[in-house]
């Protein structure tokens, strides 16, 4: 396996990257993150967010149920979702409301609103992260006088890799 670093452009990161780096990264930021929030990172919590992270795609709450179960007993679903509202409250994981999935949030550390783009080929999800879509969609809003609760935005296509040979175009 490539030792790649996967900070490289998105675009170009390849299968092989050092994905338990990624892991890693995510489980000390979590207990970092905890820490300052005065909450216990619980064996548990470690567990669930392990599974999210399992790859770069959407973990099904149930799923991650069955996978829980089959490693420690015990395990009841509104425990799960409870522990998933957590993270999510943390800022740890994302839920990808069209799939109701779960996936892991590469920058926990900085505000932001989740900005998705969802391969429906592979289902790798890539978290793409712009302010200015933010300010709009606020501006937007306020035209409206609408006031917005939560702020997702998924974009479903094909990543680079899944393209058809001849309609890629690789950004410049
Ligand atoms: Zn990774
Ligand atoms: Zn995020
Ligand atoms: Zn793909």
């Amino acid at each position: 396996m490539s030792k790649t670093s996967h900070h490289q452009r998105s675009t170009k990161r390849s299968v092989q990257h050092d994905h338990s780096a990624c892991i890693q990264t995510a489980l000390s930021r979590a207990e970092k993150r905890c820490a300052e929030d005065g909450e216990r990172f619980t064996g548990l919590r470690r567990q669930v967010l392990e599974l999210v992270w399992a790859e770069h795609k959407p973990a099904k709450a149930y799923d991650l149920l069955a996978t829980l179960s089959s490693i420690r007993s015990g395990v009841a679903p509104t425990t799960v979702y409870r522990t998933l509202d957590f993270l999510q409250e943390r800022g740890l994981v994302h839920k990808i409301e069209s799939l109701n999935a779960y996936v892991g949030c590469s920058q926990p550390d900085t505000e932001h609103n989740g900005h998705f783009l969802i391969c429906e080929a592979c289902s790798e999800i890539k978290e793409i992260e712009n302010s200015e879509v933010s300010s709009w969609l606020e501006r937007a809003a306020q035209a409206e006088n609408f006031k917005i609760r939560s702020e997702t935005v998924e974009l479903m296509g094909l990543c680079f890799r899944c393209q058809p040979e001849k309609e890629k175009r690789a950004a410049s």
